[in-house]
């Protein structure tokens, strides 16, 4: 990882999470964050929203904070289940994730729609995690660099810096397989994006840049240590303490 950059390590529990149970893994999570005096990293759950003010309240006065998992272009209005940046952060969020390739796929949000709702983001005062990465067919097909060029380029909000912004790279074939792609190819896709960013962004050399994909607690210090890896996003092993803590202790 880089010296400059401070790592973020960020928990997606995607629709996972009633209240008890989540309460009390997330006060887990508080405990061992505080015990591990001045963590080397930032500690972020994006619980499903129905949990973030719980969530937020049971990591009061830690260094874990809470993100929503996806916000609405809009800032209000007639857009029923939406939700808005502004209330995520009025229900203790301070990042939100917005893109997410099951977001992309299961909702048809194009990169437009994406850098829309990062900009809403940034209005409800919220650092905005944005999501790219290859499905296996565009890997097959020798087109990794260019869909990420292409996501990048289009899914950045106007407007986006080092401290409002950050790039999550999470190859789709990855997620959810227990497959990840080799250090090499994560370093190759992170270098690319650095370059991408370099021309989008004046501060570009500041913003983290996440691997994401089937991290879990035994290939997570292989993974955090390939350059320009700032940090991780992780779903299946951010839903229980145990499994989480490992991950963040990399770092
Ligand atoms: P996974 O999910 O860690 O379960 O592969 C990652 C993600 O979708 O953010």
């Amino acid at each position: 990882m880089s010296n400059q950059r401070r790592p973020l390590i960020a928990g997606n529990w995607k629709m996972n999470g009633l209240a008890t149970a989540a309460t009390s893994e997330l006060k887990e999570l508080v405990a061992l964050a505080k015990d591990h005096t001045a963590p080397k990293c930032d500690i972020l759950i994006c619980p499903p929203a129905t949990l973030v003010r719980e969530m937020a309240s049971a990591a009061e006065n830690s260094s874990v904070q809470i993100g929503g998992q996806d916000c609405h272009a809009n800032d209000s209005g007639a857009h029923t289940g939406d939700i808005a940046a502004e209330m995520l952060k009025d229900a203790g969020a301070n990042y939100c994730i917005v893109g997410h390739s099951e977001r992309r796929a299961d909702h048809g949000e194009s990169n437009a729609v994406v850098k829309a709702k990062a900009e809403a983001a940034h209005r409800g005062g919220l650092i905005a995690i944005v999501c790219v990465g290859e499905t296996l067919a565009e890997r097959e097909a020798d087109k990794t660099l260019d869909v990420i060029s292409d996501q990048v380029r289009n899914s950045l909000p106007n407007g986006a810096t080092a401290s409002n912004t950050v790039i999550a790279y999470e190859p789709v074939w990855a997620i959810g397989t227990g497959k990840t792609p080799t250090p090499l190819d994560v370093a190759t896709v992170h270098a690319h994006i650095r370059e991408e960013l370099a021309a989008l962004m004046s501060d570009s050399a500041q913003v983290r840049v996440l691997y994401g994909g089937s991290v879990k607690g035994s290939n997570a210090e292989e993974l955090m240590a390939v350059e320009n890896v700032d940090g991780a996003l992780v779903g299946g092993a951010s839903l229980k303490a145990a499994d989480f803590w490992p991950i963040v202790a990399t770092s």
